[in-house]
């Protein structure tokens, strides 16, 4: 499996698509999932293009795991939320939807039952104000 540049992800690091922005660096966009599976559903995608884990290059993801502890420690602050899960898909049969590799951080609410992944969208202002939010704690 190769490489393909049009996936959407790609656009959103090009500057063509829109996106709720947390941080970016030379490395790597963090930004809101638009179809959050709770509330502050975060992803980490690296410049670096991949398809996913299976070809990435090794550097960079060494690189990149800072940001995800980083963002995974904003996001608990953020959100208050109980527990967070990091989860990376590799592969349509394995759940992958966008094929530029990321890192979700999904909030846990004890007590409320995880959302469908790529479920509902979400609402375009929550989604701005958590993402200054978790900015902010970053
Ligand atoms: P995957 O299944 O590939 O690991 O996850 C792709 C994620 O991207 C899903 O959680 C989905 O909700 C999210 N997503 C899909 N399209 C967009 C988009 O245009 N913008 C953002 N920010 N997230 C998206």
């Amino acid at each position: 499996m190769t490489y393909d540049p049009s996936n959407i992800f790609a656009k959103i690091l090009k500057g063509e698509l829109p996106c709720h922005k947390v941080h970016e660096d030379d490395k790597a966009l963090v930004m809101m999932d638009i179809f959050p599976q709770s509330r502050g559903h975060t992803l980490i995608v690296p410049k670096a293009a991949s398809r996913n884990l299976l070809d990435a290059d090794p550097e960079a993801l060494s690189a990149l795991m800072p940001l995800v502890q980083r963002v995974a420690k904003a996001v608990k602050a953020a959100t208050n939320a109980d527990g967070l899960r990091l989860v990376q898909f590799n592969e349509a049969p394995a759940g992958q939807t966008v094929f530029h590799l990321h890192f979700h951080i999904i909030p846990v609410y004890e007590g409320t039952p995880l959302g469908a992944h790529a479920g509902g969208k979400a609402d375009d202002a929550e989604l701005a104000a958590l993402a200054r939010d978790i900015a902010a704690h970053l």
